[in-house]
């Protein structure tokens, strides 16, 4: 029944192997799960499955194998869990001696004469799964209800508390004092939350988002910089007149086109209104270079100070060491189990999920990180809670590092090679800055070199083709041709309101390639992730056209809801193509990320759920708000007390 099981060491060595009669080989399933869920950490549960087969598999941390057993998939194997287990206890305990005293010279020169057992071990687990009892049903007199009497029966008012704390005194008279003691500070933890939650309604959703902006540029604002952020109190004395985005030398009335009487039009926005400072941002940076996201990890290096040097106590309160302080413990040179790891796992999924990390993928990661340290050893200086941290790192770093790394750069100038035009389709729902982010890379084209034609693909919304417009003549103006040889760096290609957006988008993409454009930005109408006739246009609208990168913009904002529209987003795009093998989303835009301060769950989400790359982070209003996701920066904000 069985298509195969296979034993290899983490390093890749295969120790031994049984291959079924009729099973396919093992050697591309095995593959796909090396690729798939070992490396990208997504071991949170055992299965895994590849076209017709399913996988189950064990890790052995403490000599560092791994067992994989693969089987159809419309089978049911009950036996297959006990099988994995039984294999792996016997399989470790008879070369035990072989890997402790020869280590992986052990396992290159090692002969592992390995099926007699396992023949053995597979009938035993078939055997036990035929032999269970068939379940016979309790008779009347065995149930619990025949023991009730009327008499128990009737409630009165006295006698129900008296059971209760009866029964709760024979499980431990223990918790009932402690509850009694606590119940009054929960109630008074409770009534914090309510005051805390009490201040922030005082605050309006801008003010918070203005906050936490602050937080954002304060971050990043190098020591150098530091000079040009603003005093808070400042800030404070504008009251509610119209905000003013100074920290990043921006302006919202730039970008801002929420207002009808700026809505694009030439006379409503005229030219010499517009002040290139202001929409340009930082001054210094280097023009045409896409930073990386940066973040500054405080308590990074108080943890590692702890680690390093676990004889000291923390002193400092707060962070890390405040979060995880009370499970910090020497356990010295021993293997790690379930037990030891439970109690900080469980503050680490809660702090996830502090972070905007969606629940389930919170829950996953754990469990993937408690599979992967079950049973390793430990060194003798370093704690449950360092290691257990650092492998969630790890795992957090591994997967927002994408499996396919989209280099828009050196793919235009590929298609340049090819005579054609590179084609980028944004989609989202309304109002996350696809137009803006739209307007921001291609400012980032322009100053690389590449014209670019803007395709005005929303036919749906009041105002998006101006908006796009707009930014066309600030963008123009910004890179005139006269500065570029006399060569237009940008242009709107729209056909108005109404029309059907795939054939736009295909027009522009003839016109671009006629005209010699490098790159066509497709903006489509924004659309909820539930609206099937829209998703039905724009699965068309990526089938008819095949652009070479179609990206889906998500706000960091919304966290969890985020995580939904991109899923949906996807699962629409394949249910309503008509093609064999639909096009999906290939990467992310994350929006508006310098309003969420460390929320950083879900660029992890998002990641995690799709496997997609983060091609491009917006963190501001400007056209130099745009950077490229650096993990290591994203995880220290994420992991940040
Ligand atoms: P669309 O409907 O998806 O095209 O969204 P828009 O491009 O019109 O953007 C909606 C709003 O979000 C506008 O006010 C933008 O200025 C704002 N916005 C877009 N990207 C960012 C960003 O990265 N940070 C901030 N703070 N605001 C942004």
């Amino acid at each position: 029944m069985l298509d195969f099981f296979t034993i290899f060491s983490k390093g890749g060595l295969v120790l031994w192997c049984f291959q079924g009669v009729r099973g396919p080989a093992a050697t591309a399933p095995v593959n796909a799960l090396i690729r798939s869920v070992l490396l990208q950490e997504r071991g949170g549960n055992n299965s895994f499955t590849h076209e017709a087969l399913t996988l189950k598999y064990k890790l052995d941390n403490q000599f560092e194998l791994v067992f994989v057993v693969g089987f159809q998939k419309i089978l049911t194997l009950t036996y297959v869990d006990k099988l994995i287990d039984d294999v792996h206890k016997e399989f470790r305990d008879k070369y035990r001696n072989e890997f402790q005293q020869k280590g992986a010279l052990g396992l290159l020169n090692g002969t592992f004469d390995f099926k007699d057992d396992f023949m053995r071990l597979l009938r035993d687990a078939e055997e036990s799964s035929k032999v269970r009892a068939p379940m016979v049903m309790k008779t009347f007199e065995q149930s619990l209800k025949s023991q009730k009497t009327v008499k128990c029966m009737i409630e009165t008012r006295g006698e129900k508390p008296k059971e209760k704390v009866k029964n709760k005194k024979n499980k431990g008279s223990k918790k009932d004092g402690t509850e009694a003691v606590t119940a009054p500070s929960k109630a008074s933890a409770g009534d914090k939350q309510l005051s805390a939650a009490g201040d922030k309604e005082e605050l309006t959703k801008d003010e918070i988002l203005q906050k936490n902006r602050e937080e954002f540029f304060r971050r990043h604002m190098k020591a150098g910089e530091k000079s040009r952020s603003p005093k808070p109190d400042a800030q404070k004395e504008k009251g509610k007149k119209p905000r003013v985005w100074d920290l990043g030398n921006s302006n919202a009335k730039v970008l801002d086109y929420s207002n009808s009487a700026t809505n694009g039009s030439a006379e409503a926005c005229p030219v010499e209104e517009f002040d290139p400072d202001m929409a340009l941002g930082d001054k210094n940076r280097e023009p045409g270079r896409l930073y990386d996201l940066e973040y500054e990890s405080d308590d990074e290096a108080e943890e590692e100070k702890v680690v390093q040097n676990p004889s000291k106590p923390s002193v400092k309160k707060g962070g890390l060491g405040g979060m995880f302080g009370m499970l910090k413990g020497l356990v010295g040179s021993k293997s790690l189990t379930r037990g030891d790891m439970d109690p900080v796992l469980e503050k680490m999924k809660d702090h996830l999920i502090a972070k905007n990390v969606a629940a389930e993928i919170a829950v996953q990661l754990c469990e993937s990180v408690a599979k992967k340290l079950e049973g390793k050893v430990m060194g003798t200086f370093t704690t449950v809670t360092s290691t257990v941290k650092q492998a969630l790192q790890e795992a957090l770093v591994q997967i927002l590092q994408p499996q396919r790394r989209v280099d828009v750069l050196r793919d235009v100038m590929d298609a340049q090679r090819h005579r054609r035009p590179y084609v980028i389709t944004f989609c989202g729902v309304n109002g996350v800055g696809k137009s803006t982010n739209l307007a921001k890379i291609s400012f980032w084209l322009i100053e690389n070199g590449f014209s670019v034609l803007i395709a005005a693909c929303d036919t749906f919304r009041a105002g998006a083709v101006e908006q796009l417009r707009t930014h066309t003549r600030r963008l123009n103006a910004l890179h005139p041709p006269e500065s570029h040889g006399g060569r237009t760096m940008v242009q709107l290609y729209e056909k108005g309101y109404g029309k059907d957006a795939a054939g736009i988008a295909m027009e522009a993409i003839s016109y671009a390639r006629n005209q010699g454009f490098d790159v066509v930005l497709v903006d489509t109408a924004g659309r909820m992730q539930d609206n099937a006739p829209l998703m039905t246009a724009l699965a068309k609208l990526i089938a008819v056209n095949a652009p070479d990168l179609v990206l889906f913009v998500g706000e960091a904002l919304v966290g969890n809801e985020a995580v939904d529209q991109l899923v949906k987003f996807n699962k629409a795009l394949a249910d309503h193509s008509m093609a064999q093998t639909p096009r999906l989303i290939d990467g992310i835009v994350l929006t508006k990320f310098d309003t969420i301060d460390d929320k950083v769950g879900a660029a992890i989400s998002m990641t995690y759920i799709t496997s997609k790359p983060i091609v491009f982070v917006g963190t501001g209003q400007t056209y130099c708000d745009l950077r490229s996701l650096n993990a290591k920066a994203v995880v220290a904000a994420l992991m940040k007390a």
